[in-house]
């Protein structure tokens, strides 16, 4: 029987809004990491970059003034001066105490090291300046200090240089991280509709097309039976299991139903009910087939008609249900006695008809002998003993059926005037 379908055709129509759905559900998922990294990567460069290097850039700003005031100081003769620079030591301080807070970005360790030097440097500027601004300049004392603030000087002054170039490097490299990041999600969105499109078309267009091929298949196979000489042996191969190969299966039972009526409705029409010999009409055709290939190829063909003697004594004396019964035994008798390629029919009434291709006068009046005498031999029960008058007929140029069946009849009668029980040819 027929089996379920797999796959419907509405659950087929589905799998192309299901595979896109899938695949944007994957993208979103994917682009809701990708926006949080890069908003992540921005509120980093707003909260902690852009400080950073403010307060970075501020304190290589900040040292060269304090240094300059140092200078200054000296030269103007200003001790006052100089105690002021540890206004702009406390601001980058300051500034250090922030930039300490700013890790990863800022390593603690160097702000440490940076605020040593820092205070190292400023400890000996200090001195020196007021040492020299009041004339101790050629003492070791002095000596000294010279080499701390050269040597600190260079520590600090590269220190703060190099800490806001690292944090522009960084800042330059966060800000391209997160340029690529947004360029990347771009294209794999770009990407992904393109993916999409194809897809949904592709899955749409290959399912619309096999539905399409096998509708019109069926279609086709369905018109051709509308028509009017249908070929009913034709059947279709089931190639899905969806609605649509149901309807195949369908239409291929439905198929092999009306096959077989066929047949048995065109075998009734050629067969005769009671004897189930050909009927009048079915040895016309064959009739007519048989005289063309005669006169095509010159074969030989005989006719032999049969009327059974005294039967309506029969039906008389035991009513017509035992006539019918021994017009059925006798129908048995002939099919046994003729060869496959003769054709036995029922003329009408207790007349019968054999037609004989291939076979000539002499052979068919043979052949209507042995038909006599096996009927003769029956014994028919109730009944008993019946005998049949034979005509024969054999082609002769310019027959057709009316001329050859005329003669055949005329000695069949020929054969009942001359005492029934008897066989009468040309
Ligand atoms: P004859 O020897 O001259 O042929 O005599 P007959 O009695 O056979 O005469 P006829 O051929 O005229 O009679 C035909 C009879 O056959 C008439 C009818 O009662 C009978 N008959 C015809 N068809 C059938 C049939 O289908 N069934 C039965 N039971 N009898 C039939
Ligand atoms: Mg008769
Ligand atoms: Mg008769």
């Amino acid at each position: 029987m027929l089996r379920k379908p797999a796959l419907t055709i509405f659950q087929k129509m589905l799998v192309a809004p299901l595979v896109g759905v899938l695949l944007y559900s994957a993208y979103l998922f994917f682009s809701h990491h990708e926006r949080q990294a890069g908003s992540g990567a921005i509120e980093e460069i707003r909260t902690i970059y852009l400080p950073a290097l403010d307060l970075a850039g501020g304190n290589v700003i900040v040292f060269d003034t304090m240094v300059s005031t140092f200078k200054d100081a000296v030269l103007a003769g200003e001790e006052e001066w100089v105690r002021n620079t540890g206004k702009e030591k406390a601001r980058i301080e300051a500034n250090l105490a922030h930039l300490e807070g700013h890790v990863p970005v800022v390593d603690p360790a160097r702000v440490r090291q940076l605020r040593a030097a820092l205070v190292r440097y400023h400890e000996n500027a200090h001195a020196l300046s007021l040492a020299m601004l009041r004339g101790d300049t050629d003492t070791e004392r002095a000596n000294h200090l010279i080499e701390n603030v050269e040597r600190y000087h260079g520590q600090a002054r590269a220190g703060f240089q190099g800490m806001k170039v690292d944090l522009q490097d960084g800042f330059t490299r966060r800000v391209d991280e997160t340029l690529q990041r947004s360029r990347f999600q771009l294209m794999a969105a770009t990407g992904l509709g393109v993916a999409l499109i194809v897809v949904i078309l592709g899955v749409t267009f290959a399912m619309s097309l096999s539905t399409r091929d096998a509708l019109r298949e069926v279609n086709q196979a369905f018109k051709n039976m509308a028509q009017d000489r249908p070929d009913f042996s034709r059947r279709l191969t089931r190639a899905s299991r969806d609605e649509l190969g149901e309807l195949v299966g369908w239409f291929n039972l439905l198929s092999d139903k009306l096959e077989n009526d066929h047949k048995q409705i065109e075998r009734l029409s050629i067969t005769d009910k009671l004897t189930q010999l050909y009927n009048r009409t079915r040895i016309d055709e064959l009739f007519l087939l048989e005289l063309s290939k005669a006169r095509r190829y010159g074969y030989p063909l005989s006719v032999i008609l049969l009327d059974l003697d005294h039967f309506k004594a029969v039906n008389d004396t035991w009513g017509h249900q035992t006539g019918d019964r021994v017009l059925r035994e006798l129908a048995d008798i002939l099919r046994h006695n003729v060869r496959d390629t003769d054709h036995v029919g029922r003329w009408g009434g207790e007349e019968f008809v054999i037609l004989a291709p291939n076979t000539g006068p002499d052979p068919a009046l043979a052949m209507a002998e042995k038909l006599r005498a096996a009927i003769a031999a029956h014994t028919f029960p109730e009944v008993g003993h019946k005998t049949g008058s034979f005509g024969v007929a054999s082609y002769l140029d310019g027959d057709d059926e009316d001329s050859m069946t005329r003669r055949a009849d005329e000695h069949l009668y020929a054969a009942k005037k001359q005492g029934r029980d008897r066989v009468v040819g040309a």
